[in-house]
């Protein structure tokens, strides 16, 4: 599918993404704030909305490219600059503004937002694509209550996504599960993107939240403190609560493989698919072509035995 023309984006009226400084922008692709930021939420009583000119899509993508099919653009609608849908990536939008085909129609009462709870991460994986926001921080607690308790009393729906680094670390990271809980009645979905080091605080989200909470678990066997285990147990305890699930497996030419391997070993303990994923960074550090993942061993006496 290609485009040459440019389009509408419903990114900045239902899809925002909000930084720990409050500042806040209308689309995740661009964090480095190239479009600018529309408001900071910190300061202003409630978010803003741009307006129909305002909602241009900045990157005037000529082809559906897999960081658009992925992860970007798919949770918003697309519109011809008349404002009709452009139908351009709605097949397998997760926008929760499914039935909307002018942009005038767009509900102003739901929303997804991208919050960034943190910028640190606590793996070192050799294709990294995330290079931090600055300044660097684990969040603020005040801030990020601040921040979701304005959002709730805007809107009707709300679908939350953590992503970037690795917001399971952040101080404000069990606040903020704690707070959605207590007001869970306009919480449409909490999507976790996750290294599943801190497994323990998703498994309390997932006690608190059930079917509302996806977790998207990356698996880095790259990374020494990748533990296996802990994907096991997290996985028992998504499926007991009833959440969304899925697993990628970080792919990179060291990693290919091993993969069969923890993918038998996966199986076995209940985990059936694992997608596999390029790894999208374009600056990767050397791996001694000898690295042997310290899970390894135990990964491929499991899956042998259990043959
Ligand atoms: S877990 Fe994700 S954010 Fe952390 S180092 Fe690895 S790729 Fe980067």
């Amino acid at each position: 599918m290609t485009t040459n023309k440019k389009f509408l984006c419903s990114a900045g009226i239902t899809h925002f993404t909000i930084f720990p400084s409050g500042d806040y922008k209308k689309c995740n692709w661009d964090w480095n704030y190239k479009t600018g930021t529309i408001g900071n939420l910190l300061q202003d009583k409630e978010i803003k909305f741009l307006s129909k000119d305002e909602l241009v899509c900045p990157h005037n993508y000529k082809t559906v490219s897999a960081a658009v099919q992925q992860c970007y653009c798919k949770r918003n609608l697309q519109f011809d600059l008349n404002g009709n849908t452009a139908n351009l990536f709605s097949k397998n939008n997760e926008c929760i503004e499914k039935n909307i085909t002018k942009v005038s129609d767009l509900s102003c009462k739901k929303a997804t937002i991208e919050l960034v709870l943190n910028t640190i991460c606590n793996y070192n994986c050799p294709y990294c694509h995330n290079s931090p926001v600055k300044p660097t921080t684990n969040g603020n607690i005040k801030n990020t209550l601040i921040i979701v308790k304005k959002l709730f009393k805007q809107f009707d729906v709300l679908n939350f996504r953590l992503a970037l680094t690795e917001p399971t670390l952040a101080v404000s990271f069990v606040p903020f599960v704690k707070f959605l809980y207590a007001n869970k009645n306009k919480l449409n979905n909490l999507l976790v993107l996750t290294n599943m080091s801190k497994y323990k605080r998703v498994i309390k989200a997932a006690q608190l939240l059930k079917e509302k909470l996806t977790v998207c678990g990356s698996i880095h066997i790259l990374e020494n403190n990748f533990n296996p285990w802990h994907v096991i147990k997290l996985h028992k305890s998504l499926v007991r609560n009833e959440c969304g699930i899925s697993y990628h497996f970080i792919m990179h030419p060291l990693v290919e493989k091993y993969s069969t391997k923890y993918e038998e070993f996966f199986k076995f303990f209940g985990i059936k698919k694992v997608h596999k994923c390029e790894a999208c960074g374009n600056n990767w550090r050397k791996v001694p072509s000898d690295f042997l993942p310290k899970s390894y061993s135990i990964v491929k006496l499991l899956s042998n035995e259990h043959k």
